[in-house]
């Protein structure tokens, strides 16, 4: 008996490395150099996939055990592995339309604007509308809003419109202006502003925030296949630099709709967290409806309203607690009625309803926090369907450094867009004075105050790139290195810090924290590899890496070497 069992054992511990000792893998991924976001094990150089989700994280050697017959084996060559990237505030929709309709993005002067604009007119039926996004003045000689005159130069009879990157401002032609009926005495809507020439009192061309809509709700709509065809576009966009989930800031269920028609029939892969408008129709239905989660294989969640309390600094349209520094006449303006706004959330408190607030100026900033408070305050934790709501501040730009710590307190979670600061701080020293600047964009006092901060690229209004968005949290200078008086290099973030930013942090901002944004065994395989270690390389050499490859669901979603 004895020796039958020594023979056993000798037998046994032959025949098993022959064998895998476990399930084998449907894809292992070996040779990488993997940063996993997982503080107990940070990195590694291989990574076992079964079906959606991590099987296995360590070296080359113990991964071999789950190579099976069936096993696809990717060789990285070195290549660096993350957590796949989360963009955790982006307006899908408006990527992908960015790539359908004039794309002023990079516009490097007036003429330039007006050479792109006439080229298109130039194309146009008579009467077509010719609608754009993209320009930015902040760097053009001199940096002033373009006017309806100047548009007028190029497009005298098609009504023309054209968005400010940020979104919050737009210039309309003399065309545009008489199709929507404003004139000297269209009286400013709520919320928005129409910018008027100081000696005629003429309407110039720009419209501030909601005053954009007497425009555009002229312009044709958008058609359905439009509309489904920005956000394929968008989602090949984002996948092809690596983001693996958006969080889509705002919209409406038509674009619910839209993603489940195009998850159902397979066409996108990206996952979607969703928010919707509110207070108004869509934040009404989606309380009364309840939340969707983990849809379409935990690709699409909706379970947030979207709120804008306030304008953007460009166009002085934030709110800010005292005049702008370059405009003492104005301290910009709220764009929600705290009327409207509080039984809202406080239903949302009681139906588990995740709420979400562009915050930009530092009014705007303490407002939204107030309302908060006084409704965590009306709904105590066990009339709460969540007693930790999770409760977002989107952009916090601005904040009263006395406001920074009611963060924390109150388990609000700020989610700031690092380019926003690179871009904005150009400007934002005459806007806000130097003084003012103690608060601003404070990524890394917010992070030692005791939250997390998820970052976000808030494309359109920025690129949307995810090593723009790490560059600029980790260098906090332009592009070209440039930084100056006023920037607060110390609010700079280490590249553990980023990484997590874009990772487990936008996953703890969803609910998603044990489900994805590290690479653990349990996860789902969402992974994004780079052709550099962007932990370690000089900073510019960060704006140069590239996404190799994007993984959804232990599915390789994009691929450079195949596309080339
Ligand atoms: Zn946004």
């Amino acid at each position: 008996m004895k020796l039958l069992l020594i023979v056993l054992s000798i037998l046994i511990l032959t025949l098993v490395p022959l064998q895998p000792r476990v399930a084998p893998a449907d894809i292992v991924f070996k040779n990488g150099n993997v940063y996993t976001a997982n503080d107990k094990a940070p990195q590694a150089q291989a990574i076992a996939v079964k079906a959606d989700h991590i099987v296995f994280v360590g070296t080359n050697a113990d991964a071999q055990k789950y190579v099976g017959a069936n096993t696809r084996v990717v060789d990285l060559h070195g290549n660096t592995v993350l957590p796949g990237f989360t963009d955790a505030h982006q307006h899908l929709s408006g990527v992908g339309q960015r790539e359908m309709t004039l794309n002023l993005e990079g516009t490097t002067s007036l003429e330039d604007l007006l050479a792109k604009v006439k080229a298109r007119v130039d194309q146009a039926k008579p009467g077509e509308w010719v609608t754009g996004r993209g320009w930015i003045e902040t760097h053009w000689q001199p940096p002033a809003f373009p006017t309806r005159w100047d548009l007028d130069k190029v497009s005298p009879n098609n009504p023309v419109i054209l968005g400010r990157a940020d979104g919050h401002g737009a210039v309309a032609n003399s065309a545009a202006l008489k199709l929507a009926g404003v004139d000297k005495s269209t009286p400013n809507p709520f919320g928005g502003e129409i910018s008027k020439d100081k000696q005629s009192g003429e309407p110039n061309g720009m419209l501030l925030d909601a005053a954009q809509g007497l425009v555009r709700r002229k312009v044709p709509p958008t058609t359905a296949a439009d509309a489904e065809r920005a956000v394929e576009l968008g989602v090949k966009r984002d996948i092809s630099l690596g983001w693996t989930q958006i969080q889509d800031a705002g919209g409406s269920y038509d674009d619910v709709n839209i993603f489940k028609k195009l998850y159902a029939a397979g066409t996108i892969k990206l996952r979607i967290y969703k928010a919707v408008y509110g207070p108004g129709p869509n934040a009404t239905r989606l309380l009364n409806e309840g939340p969707t989660i983990g849809a379409f294989e935990n690709r699409f969640t909706l379970r947030t309203i979207k709120v804008i309390s306030d304008g953007a600094l460009g166009s002085r349209g934030a709110a800010l607690l005292g005049p702008y520094s370059d405009a003492p006449d104005t301290s910009g303006f709220l764009t929600v009625k705290a009327e409207e706004l509080r039984p809202m959330l406080i239903d949302a408190l009681r139906k588990g309803i995740q709420v979400e607030t562009h915050a930009i100026g530092d009014r705007a900033n303490r407002f939204i926090l107030d309302e908060y408070e006084r409704a965590l305050n009306a709904v105590p934790p066990g009339e709460r369907k969540i007693a930790e709501p999770r409760w977002r501040v989107e952009h916090a730009q601005i904040v009263n450094p006395a406001d920074i710590p009611r963060f924390a307190k109150l388990g609000i979670i700020p989610s700031m867009q690092p380019s926003h600061a690179i871009g904005d701080l150009f400007f934002a020293p005459s806007r806000l004075g130097l003084e003012r600047l103690a608060g601003a964009y404070a990524w890394e006092t917010f992070i030692k105050s005791g939250v997390v901060v998820p970052g976000g690229s808030d494309a359109p209004v920025e690129r949307g790139e995810p090593m723009i968005e790490f560059y600029a949290a980790v260098a906090r200078k332009d592009p070209k290195g440039f930084s100056s008086e006023g920037w607060h290099p110390e609010e700079a973030v280490t590249r553990e810090q980023a990484l997590k930013m874009f990772t487990i942090w936008p996953a703890y901002a969803a609910f998603e924290e044990k489900l994805r944004g590290s690479i653990e065994p349990g996860k789902l395989a969402d992974l994004t590899i780079l052709s550099a270690d962007i932990m370690k390389i000089p900073e510019l050499d960060i704006l140069k890496t590239r996404c190799v490859m994007t993984v959804i669901n232990g599915e390789v979603v994009f691929d450079r070497n195949e596309r080339e």
